[in-house]
């Protein structure tokens, strides 16, 4: 998926060195597999820590993963990271291509909300992916939309602009009350025109940008037309790691160091935004 060589990265004074919201977080099976999986819970906080990641939204397949996250609460606070759980929609790697249809997994997101986690209710539901944009008209895709709206849980997906306008569309509110964060902003390269007009849509559309291809140019600054589009939408931005696999786990510290190269060609006040702020923003949270 188009990794960068990033071990030849350091800090720079003029990188941003404030905390990190990582909005795209996964603590799947093969990751912890019951503590004896390579990466246990103080691993992963550690990493956190290690890299001022302050706060983190959880999802796992399955969801014990977050809650095993959220059940460590003196390991969490050893490592000053707040987690914010969210139902992921997959209980294995079958789920991916029919969870859109699936009436046992609408089943078991109702009954996840109903057990909550030891750090409170869940705050959202995903991510999940659309390969083929219709499938955001899946029966359970439109139940979910809709459970997510009134319940007010945060979608987090990965899907491409066409499913935003679907999945959108099938809101009580047709996307004015959605909140919504785009997993990638796009990961088939979606031009930033298009984004732009997609955020200017929908209010509640947030943008995580791991993954996004053409975000930043050479020496890992950021390319101008992201910085143009952030400089425009400053309160619609997310960072994320997206430790789907293990190899994630391996460069999470990398990862978040090369945010912070890019959140350092932008004013401050917007790289604390979009590195911090915009999470806090989100789930109503104060630090
Ligand atoms: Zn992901």
């Amino acid at each position: 998926m188009g990794f960068i060589a990033l071990s030849n990265l350091t800090a720079h004074a003029a990188d941003y060195a404030g905390p990190l919201f990582d909005a795209h977080l996964h603590y799947n099976t093969e990751a912890w597999n019951g503590q004896t999986g390579p990466h246990p819970v103080p691993d992963v906080f550690a990493r956190m820590q290690r890299s001022g990641v302050k706060a983190i939204v959880s999802n796992s397949r399955p969801n014990d993963g977050t809650l095993a996250l959220a059940q460590d609460r003196d390991e969490a606070a050893a490592a000053g990271v707040t987690v914010v759980p969210f139902v992921r929609l997959y209980r294995n790697r079958a789920d991916y291509d029919s969870w859109f249809r699936d009436d046992s997994i609408y089943d078991m997101v109702l009954a996840e909300l109903a057990r909550g986690t030891p750090v409170g209710p869940y705050r959202g539901i995903g991510e999940f992916h659309l390969y083929d944009s219709a499938n955001a008209n899946g029966t359970v895709a439109k139940k979910l939309m809709v459970l997510a709206e009134e319940k007010q849980l945060v979608v987090l997906a990965h899907v491409d602009d066409v499913a935003i306008d679907l999945l959108m569309a099938n809101t009580p509110s047709k996307g004015q009350k959605l909140r919504l964060i785009w997993a990638h902003t796009g990961i088939g390269g979606t031009p930033v025109k298009r984004v732009e007009d997609l955020m200017a849509k929908y209010p509640g559309l947030m943008g995580e940008l791991s993954y996004r291809p053409g975000l930043t140019c050479d020496g890992g600054v950021l390319c101008p037309e992201w910085r143009a589009i952030m400089l425009k939408y400053p309160g619609r931005f997310l960072i994320g790691s997206d430790t789907w696999i293990n190899q994630r786990w391996q460069q999470y510290e990398d990862n978040m160091l090369a945010y912070r190269v890019w959140l350092g060609n932008l004013p401050p006040a917007v790289a604390k935004k979009i590195a911090w702020e915009n999470g806090l923003a989100l789930f109503g949270m104060r630090y």
